[in-house]
């Protein structure tokens, strides 16, 4: 049998709630002419699933989706066999298929992974669509110069930690925004980022602006809510912003709190992107990963991942990232990974 989560059958709150999923279970399936059938390894947990289930994206009874990283079990895919490892969007569930006629968002691409280039946990985070967001917004859309001031939200995140060592990478002065003590600590000393401030300190507003003696020239933006309202007195003249997520408003009834993020950004001349990493897949996933992928087999870019384990954690998990009680990007083994003891 497969077992899957699946949202249960009750309105959606404004953030999950421990009765907000439901376990069931259905035959496995089996794999038809241009199809595989694969065993889930690591669930991504992403901010944007929750969006999702708000809009009401997923059809209630389904497996709650995410991107995957999942082994071959049974193939009818020609060069795919039994044992590859894959990316694919198996979601919350424990078997999946792949291939032919299985629905996807359509820049979410299987592909057969290599474990000898990295651990495969990596193609859901650093080198894969994470590691792009980073990229994409950081590096072409804010393009920070030398002696920059750039400050990233959610710094300690799947997505912050790479943005913010793209722009140290470009010779930029890196601030963080980060919520435990802890996560602060690693942004400024394992992450190298010059300083980096707590949103949950009472002088937070005061200690960005301490942080940012010369100003803002580019905010890469995670979050919104009252730490956007921190960042946008300190914008310098000629300043650049991509609204990569708004985390905060993830739970709000209405609204467009991004389309109010930029009216008040741009009436003070700041030039914002937003950002849908879906649009750079085509264009820039080989660019992006022959720079990075070096990067971070050298070390000069650090990744951190928050493994959680067992299929049963996956709605806990989920509502702890969405909490901030994650530290570094959220992923769930729910089943053996046997790259790892091939590692030892
Ligand atoms: P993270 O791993 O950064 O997890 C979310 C983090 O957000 C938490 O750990 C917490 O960090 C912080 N957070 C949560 N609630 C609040 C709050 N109310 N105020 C301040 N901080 C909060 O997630 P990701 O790196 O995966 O995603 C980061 C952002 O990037 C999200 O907004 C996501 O939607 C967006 N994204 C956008 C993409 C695009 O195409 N535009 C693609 C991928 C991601 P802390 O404890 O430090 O506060």
């Amino acid at each position: 049998m497969n077992r899957f989560w699946t949202l249960a059958d009750r309105p959606v709150p404004a953030w999950p709630q421990p009765d907000t999923f439901e376990l069931r279970e259905e035959p496995t399936p089996t794999p038809g002419p241009g199809q595989a059938l694969t065993r889930t390894i690591y669930v991504s947990l992403d901010p944007y699933q929750w969006g999702y289930k708000r809009r009401g994206v997923e059809p209630k009874g389904s497996p709650c989706h995410a991107r995957t990283i999942s082994q071959v079990v049974e193939s009818r895919i020609d060069g795919l066999a039994p044992g590859d490892f894959v990316f694919n969007t198996n979601g919350w569930a424990e078997y999946g298929l792949m291939g032919e006629g299985v629905p996807r968002p359509g820049y979410m691409v299987p592909r057969r992974l290599d474990p000898s280039q990295g651990r495969i946990s990596l193609a859901v985070g650093v080198l894969g669509m994470l590691g792009l967001t980073a990229y994409a917004g950081m590096t072409l859309q804010c393009q920070p110069r030398s002696g920059e001031t750039v400050v990233v939200s959610a710094a300690s995140g799947g997505v912050g930690q790479i943005a913010g060592q793209l722009a140290r990478q470009r010779g930029a002065r890196v601030v963080g925004i980060a919520g435990a003590r802890r996560k602060v600590a690693y942004v400024r000393d394992e992450l190298g980022f010059d300083a980096c401030v707590s949103h949950l300190s009472p002088t937070f507003t005061e200690d960005l602006a301490a942080a940012c003696p010369a100003g803002v020239d580019v905010y890469f933006e995670n979050v919104g809510g009252r730490v956007f309202d921190a960042v946008l007195p300190l914008f310098n003249p000629g300043a650049r912003m991509t609204i990569c997520g708004l985390i905060a408003h993830y739970g709000d009834a209405g609204g467009d709190a991004g389309a109010a993020e930029r009216s008040r950004a741009e009436a003070r001349g700041v030039t914002v992107h937003n950002l849908f990493v879906g649009d750079f897949v085509e264009s820039h996933h080989d660019a992006f990963l022959a720079e990075v992928a070096p990067l971070v087999a050298t070390g000069e870019v650090r990744y951190r991942e928050d493994i959680r384990e067992g299929f049963e954690a996956i709605p806990a998990a989920f509502a702890d990232m969405l909490r901030g009680e994650n530290f570094g990007k959220t992923l769930v083994r729910v089943s053996d990974d046997p790259t790892l003891a091939a590692a030892e």
